[in-house]
């Protein structure tokens, strides 16, 4: 099965924050090669190379363990959220299981309305979009706050991410009062106690 863009993306992204390991004159050829490779090469070279767990890892469980360098907006117990590199649109983040799971928990529930809530109380978006994703096996969810001028995903400069993330973090701070425009997620029914 050939693999996906989203997939070659991130498998670029991986290879990318691997550069350090290289001596500082390749890094910038090494990366140009990288970047200009097709999904095909990208999936030869994983084939070739037995990366279909990246050194012993996917991608997502490394940057779970803190192996891979990421943009970390919340973590909890079982999930760890960050900004995407690829972004659709100002806010647009990943929360992983920090398990390699290849279906997403309920307990994924908290994070995810936490993100979002953030999200939307920070940038104020029209909507916040959640997908299931699952790259590598791996299952992950994506939130995408919805301006309504969303055309492509776009590559976000380390300044970007980092300023985005100060952002995003400093909303923790904040005492956020309940409101009643919460972002799109789906309730839980509480069923009336039953009469016995
Ligand atoms: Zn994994």
């Amino acid at each position: 099965m050939p693999i996906t863009n989203e997939e070659a993306s991130k498998i670029k992204e991986h290879l990318l924050t691997q550069l350090d390991n290289f001596p500082e004159d390749k890094r910038s050829q090494i990366a140009d090669q990288i970047n200009s490779m097709t999904n095909e090469q990208i999936e030869t070279f994983i084939k070739q190379n037995n990366l279909t767990h990246l050194g012993g890892q996917c991608i997502f469980c490394s940057i779970a363990a803190n192996k891979t360098p990421s943009y970390k907006i919340a973590e909890d117990k079982n999930y760890i959220a960050i900004l995407e590199l690829n972004p659709l649109s100002k806010g647009h983040s990943l929360i992983i299981p920090k398990e390699h799971l290849d279906k997403i928990p309920e307990s994924s529930k908290l994070i995810t309305q936490e993100v979002s809530k953030k999200l939307q109380d920070k940038f104020s978006p029209n909507e916040i979009k959640i997908n299931e994703l699952k790259i590598m096996n791996h299952a992950l969810l994506e939130i995408i706050p919805i301006y309504g001028d969303e055309t492509q995903k776009k590559q976000a400069s380390e300044e970007e991410l980092e300023s985005l993330q100060k952002e995003i973090l400093k909303a923790k701070d904040i005492e956020i009062p309940e409101k009643p425009k919460e972002p799109k997620i789906e309730e839980i029914p509480i069923l009336p106690p039953r009469i016995p």
